[in-house]
């Protein structure tokens, strides 16, 4: 009888974790020395300056969520010029273009966002400081805006014939919950086989989705002066006993894919400093890489709630999201799509690389259906969403090669079994 319960434990630990992946890289450097990339790349070198001043008009192009509408026209028309099929604006305002490839390829959904989480800036200036730009969103995301027209520009110029079909979008809302690509993924009549995100610094590489758990928790009671206040439950120190317990909860560091953090970040209440206050609240800021650790942590922290209310003779309200969950794929670290992307990253000897299964990008939205999917960073940079932001130009021809040699690489990308 034990024995049967240590094999199906096997068998259950097995489908639950999925087989292991063991694919292979598809980087090999000596791509790196065919005629099509060595084309690609004196292309890009030679059009420099231009591919500065596209950045620098793209960026003063205001763009805050919800009003996209500039950019988007202009994407569309670059779609058009570079003689891309499907070209479209839908009807959340994402702009679409598609280059086909051959029956037997991949669907690769390649996006990149243009809102800006820069709400009533009117009028932005770039400054340029050496090998540094500076503007709010001249990093995030305008930057793999840039890498995504100059790419398919060197790749058509170098003769790219591609086996895979790529679907470029360029997205709206994504500052907001991913909103533009989520409608996307909802209308799309394709199944994707693969999603890219063109987003966040280069060298970082999410290929998982971090899910957010937290939420607000009020306490309340019946209020006093202090004078009669002798007795009276006071939600202050609900809320104090609350922190302490939250932070004896148990938050895995390792291994990566069951990472969690929570954080109190605001506390606040009452009106006057001789009364008991009617209402004191506290918030909680809770991620993790695992949604099973997150719903976890979320049920012990009701228990808390509850235990606290009842001893302090108070009620309390407790709100966490469910909004935005974790997303992993089994063997995602593993897979050929990973493997790649890090050995691009090593042979262009990209700075600081790091690879982990918390990413924020629009990668979760292809997570979240179970297609593998990651991130191609943008540039090296500094100060996003401030007004301060910066971003480095070398940078961002290091990350417009690292999307030349992941597609072209990906052309070789093996079957997929979903
Ligand atoms: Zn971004």
């Amino acid at each position: 009888m034990a024995k049967k319960l240590v094999s199906l434990g096997g068998v259950l630990l097995i489908f639950l974790l999925g087989p292991a992946r063991a694919d292979k890289s598809l980087f090999t450097p000596d791509v790196v020395t065919s005629p099509l990339i060595k084309k690609a790349f004196s292309f890009l070198e030679k059009n420099r300056d231009k591919i500065i001043t596209n950045w620098i008009y793209l960026t003063e192009i205001p763009s805050p969520s919800g009003n996209e509408g500039e950019r988007a026209a202009y994407m569309r028309q670059i779609f058009k010029n570079l003689g891309l099929h499907q070209v479209q604006i839908d009807s959340q305002g994402n702009v679409q273009g598609v280059w086909p490839g051959r029956k037997e390829g991949k669907r690769i959904l390649i996006s990149a966002h243009m809102d800006t989480v820069f709400q009533g800036v009117k009028s932005i200036k770039v400054r340029r400081e050496g090998n540094v730009l500076k503007a709010p969103g001249i990093g995030d995301d305008t930057a793999s805006l840039i890498n995504l027209i100059w790419t398919i520009k060197a790749l058509q110029e170098a003769g790219f014939q591609p086996v895979n079909t790529y679907y470029f979008l360029a997205t709206v809302g994504e500052e907001i919950g991913f909103v533009g690509m989520k409608a996307y993924f909802e209308g799309a009549k394709e199944k994707f086989d693969l999603v890219l995100a063109l987003d966040g610094d280069l060298g970082k590489v999410h290929y998982g989705a971090l899910g957010f758990g937290g939420g607000k928790v009020v306490y309340k009671g019946p209020g006093a002066h202090t004078m009669q206040s002798r007795g009276i439950p006071n939600p202050a120190v609900a809320v104090a006993k609350t922190i302490t317990r939250l932070y004896q909860i148990e938050c895995p560091a390792s291994p990566l894919e069951r990472w969690t953090i929570l954080n109190v970040g605001m506390i606040g209440g009452g009106r006057v400093t001789n009364a008991v206050p009617q209402e004191v609240f506290l918030t909680i800021d809770l991620r993790s890489a695992s949604q099973e650790e997150l719903e976890k942590i979320q049920a012990q922290i009701q228990q808390i709630c509850r235990e606290v209310a009842k001893e302090e003779k108070v009620v309390f309200d407790l709100n966490l999201r469910k909004d935005s969950p974790a997303y992993q794929i089994s063997g995602a670290r593993e897979s050929f799509l990973v493997k790649t992307l890090v050995d691009i990253l090593n042979y262009l000897k990209v700075k600081d690389i790091e690879v982990d299964p918390l990413g924020s990008t629009e990668a979760n939205v292809g997570l979240a259906q179970g297609i593998l999917s990651v991130n191609l960073g943008r540039t090296y940079g500094r100060f996003k969403h401030s007004l301060r932001e910066e971003a480095e130009i070398e940078g961002l021809f290091l990350a417009m090669k690292q999307i030349i040699l992941m597609l072209v690489s990906l052309e070789k990308a093996p079957k997929l079994d979903y």
